[in-house]
């Protein structure tokens, strides 16, 4: 079922998914080389707790945590732990809020420290391809429209898309209808109607699209162990162009000074 918000609705939902994106700015001035990544849950869990919400992925489906940390050819789902970070690393970064009943979702790949040029251009153009689907997701066009413009995207790079997870309608759910895959056809799936609010998140990876489990039941790797990057935002669906939720400004004003 497909959820319609009222403005109202709308606007509690921004300040949960506004909150995100302050936590990860928060979670972005400690990534560095030898930082664990049990320690940047924590600093985001006393961040969000801070801040009168509630972590939104902690006990979720039974996930320990309060971030998803991937690290390099893990996609998604990763669980921090006693794991350093190292100079060349990437981490994406996935966190979930709920607030005023509503849930925020959003996710950041980041470099640590100096970073393969190859790998950079990975995190910049996944990011622009999330920017690119944004740009479909209004009303009257498909769902698949956004996957459309994310694939198309960064296939020319000769990257390649995750099918096995997707974006997802997002609300008083953390997972709502409509499913948002990252790929598709022109044309097809849900109508998008005004006040829909869907989480837009590419996981692109630098090699094959194939991925695993890993044995922790959580953790998604690519099977050829190349990198992957995801960026993700809550976007409300308008006539005319998409009202985004979220943001990376608190995140980028960080990485600007770093
Ligand atoms: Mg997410
Ligand atoms: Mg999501």
């Amino acid at each position: 079922m497909i959820y319609i918000k009222t403005d109202e609705e709308i606007e509690l939902q921004r300040l949960s998914s506004l909150l995100v994106g302050s936590t990860l700015a928060e979670v972005a001035k400690n990534i560095k080389p030898g930082v664990k990544t049990i320690e940047l849950d924590r600093i985001a869990e006393e961040f969000i707790r801070d801040h009168g919400a509630v972590p939104g992925f902690k006990g979720y489906g039974g996930f320990p945590a309060t971030l998803c940390i991937s690290v390099n050819d893990a996609v998604v789902h990763g669980i921090p732990d006693e794991r350093e970070l190292k100079d060349g690393d990437i981490v994406s970064i996935d966190c979930g809020t709920v607030l005023n009943g509503f849930y925020g979702d959003s996710a950041y790949t980041f470099p640590v420290g100096e970073v393969d040029k190859e790998i950079l251009l990975l995190l910049e153009r996944t990011k622009q391809s999330l920017y690119l689907g944004i740009e479909q997701a209004e009303a009257g066009k498909r769902v698949h429209d956004i996957g459309y413009a994310i694939q198309n995207y960064v296939e020319g790079f000769g990257y390649s898309v995750v099918r096995d997870l997707v974006g997802h309608g997002v609300g008083k759910n953390l997972h709502e209808d409509p499913e948002v895959p990252n790929y598709g056809r022109r044309g097809t799936g849900a109508k998008l109607r005004p006040g829909m609010c869907i989480a837009i998140e590419p996981m692109i990876n630098l090699g094959g699209k194939e991925v695993f489990q890993e044995n922790d039941g959580w953790t998604i790797r690519t099977v050829d162990g190349k990198p992957s990057a995801h960026f993700e935002h809550d976007v409300a669906i308008r006539n005319g162009k998409a009202d985004i939720l979220s943001s990376f400004e608190e995140i980028e004003k960080v990485l600007n000074k770093k």
